[in-house]
């Protein structure tokens, strides 16, 4: 069942916790690349977990569907709303992931659990409680969020929820939002089309790129796109740096935040596209590489 409007701009907007999700398009973009690159071996392991036939077509559409179950949960299970994100500080040094880390409750951590559940280094209950298929669905999900700049930051803001945009751009009414949403939107607000359009894309760079693009673990994933996050909209946006705070809701955030209404412009917006798409399009070739190796 897709996520309705009104709940999203609840959760995204209205909750004294804002959410913290790339929207549908962003995730099932994730999810249709990787669909797309995925051997015949994982392909036929994920029709199975996701009970769907093993074509091209079943799993890319299974996957698209899977890619925000995580976030449509999260109202049931907010225990598991830190997954999402990893808060790293601007002034954080690499080794700093554990500490923002505390109980695996981040992005990167969960990434790997699940992923060793796949891969049956560990078992299903044991490891985290859920089954292998809501394990797939989670890694979906997450993979496409570790590639959102503003889910591996924190400036005492809540990963940008917490930055109003005065105007607001399109819905989006903070930074988070229009990253997670007006971006991708941007780009094509229909994701099949848009993943087609990313795939014709990847199809023509050499091996080499392409394999580039999908190395690492999720640990370097989060790092770039920290580093994503302070160099392109921190340090550009000139938003003020502050002390390492985690505000539990945005009327706690420092007023140096809350009362700096960013006006983006156009031309900002124009910018930051081919980051988005490169992000999309590192995400779904590291979902695909992650899961024809652990599957
Ligand atoms: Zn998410």
């Amino acid at each position: 069942m897709r996520f309705p409007l009104s709940l999203i701009f609840v959760i995204c907007f209205v909750l004294p916790t804002p959410a913290r999700c790339w929207w549908e398009n962003g995730h099932r973009t994730v999810a249709r690349i990787a669909a797309a690159n995925l051997t015949p071996a994982a392909r036929t392991r994920v029709s199975k977990l996701l009970g769907v036939p093993d074509t091209a077509e079943d799993v890319a559409e299974a996957m698209a569907k899977a890619a925000t179950w995580a976030d449509e949960i999260k109202k049931d299970r907010p225990d598991t709303a830190p997954w999402h994100y990893i808060d790293l500080t601007e002034q954080d040094p690499k080794t700093a992931f554990a500490q923002r880390c505390a109980g695996d409750n981040c992005v990167t951590a969960r990434i790997l659990l699940f992923k060793q559940q796949l891969a049956s280094q560990k078992q299903g209950a044991e490891a985290t409680a859920f089954s292998d298929q809501d394990a797939l669905r989670f890694l979906i999900h997450f993979v496409g969020d570790v590639e959102q700049p503003l889910h591996a930051i924190s400036d005492a803001d809540q990963g940008g929820n917490c930055e109003p945009l005065d105007p607001p751009m399109g819905k989006a009414r903070n930074l988070h939002a229009f990253w997670d949403g007006y971006l991708p939107d941007a780009l094509n607000p229909d994701d099949k089309l848009l993943a087609a359009q990313l795939n014709t894309e990847i199809a023509g760079f050499s091996d080499t790129r392409r394999q580039g693009m999908a190395e690492g673990d999720e640990q370097k994933w989060a790092w770039e796109s920290h580093e994503i996050a302070i160099a392109a909209i921190y340090k550009r946006l000139k938003i003020p740096e502050e002390p390492a705070e985690f505000p539990t809701n945005c009327a706690s955030a420092p007023e140096a935040i809350t009362s700096d209404k960013l006006d983006l412009t156009p031309g900002y917006a124009e910018a930051m596209l081919p980051v988005v798409r490169l992000q999309l399009e590192r995400g779904g070739l590291r979902l695909a590489k992650l899961l024809n190796e652990t599957l």
